[in-house]
């Protein structure tokens, strides 16, 4: 990382064989965690364009293409605190008629989770979760069949700020067994970094409080709950340095 008092943030980072660097003006004054996720969005894309080109390298080919869209339909897409923060502030910015379409579906679905008695599985989550009863209820949040409310014609209507967990889900298995992931043998790409679990840890070292994702359809109604948290601000060089030593680990 570049020194404290150049006017520059430049993050030079060792993925796999590959080097990766990311530079952007160094933010002035204090910065909130959501504020710093362009830079760590543009660092998470170029790991997995070396991520990519390591499966090509080993014969595989990617399934993943514009207008594929299963993955948008039922799956929970867990969005760490910032990145929940982060869409509330998109949301409130549409113009009001589309905020109103996209808090209309919002509410569809957090309607429909409440009443198959899950938002509050996700919203006070514990941390003891066996790996079966947390499969038990992802695969009961994928069966509602919930689909993303920024999904647009089979496309996502957010590319450029989507969440991590979005950047990162590409598989190479064939796109029809996506329909059931938690029966087909779905085969993703390994990621060389945990973009979304740095961002909690940092998060925690951060903030000193615990935290974890939500189901992206809970966005807005976590963002709502923890605002004072969420709008924290932080030096920025601290900031950027615990996430780059998370993700760096
Ligand atoms: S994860 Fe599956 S459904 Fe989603 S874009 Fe890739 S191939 Fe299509
Ligand atoms: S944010 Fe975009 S990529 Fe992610 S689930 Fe929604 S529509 Fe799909």
């Amino acid at each position: 990382m570049t020194p404290e008092h150049s006017p520059m943030l430049r993050v030079a980072l060792r993925v796999l064989d590959e080097s990766v660097v990311v530079e952007s003006p160094r933010p002035e004054g204090p910065v909130r965690m959501d504020q710093a996720l362009p830079f760590f969005w543009e660092l998470d894309d170029k790991a997995i364009g070396v991520a990519i080109r390591r499966a090509e390298s080993e014969g595989k080919s990617i399934s993943c293409c514009k207008g594929c869209a299963a993955c948008c339909k039922a799956q929970p897409v867990p969005v760490t605190p910032p990145e929940a923060y982060s869409l509330y502030l998109l949301v409130e910015s549409m113009p009001p008629p589309r905020r109103d379409e996209i808090r209309g579906r919002f509410a569809d679905r957090v309607r429909r989770l409440r009443e198959a008695g899950l938002d509050q599985h996700f919203l006070q989550r514990q941390s003891d979760l066996t790996k079966d009863e947390a499969r038990t209820i992802a695969e009961r949040y994928f069966r509602l069949g919930l689909v993303c409310p920024f999904l647009e014609d089979d496309s996502c209507g957010i590319y450029e700020v989507r969440p991590f967990v979005c950047r990162q889900y590409l598989v190479t298995s064939p796109a029809a067994l996506c329909v059931d992931p938690f029966n087909n043998p779905v085969r993703p790409v390994p990621m060389p970094i945990a973009a979304a679990g740095a961002t909690l840890q940092a998060g925690e070292k951060l903030t000193g409080t615990f935290q974890f994702t939500v189901p992206l359809v809970l966005a807005l109604e976590y963002a709502e709950s923890r605002r004072q948290e969420l709008e924290q601000t932080f030096p920025a060089r601290p900031l950027y340095q615990t996430w780059l030593e998370a993700v760096s680990k």
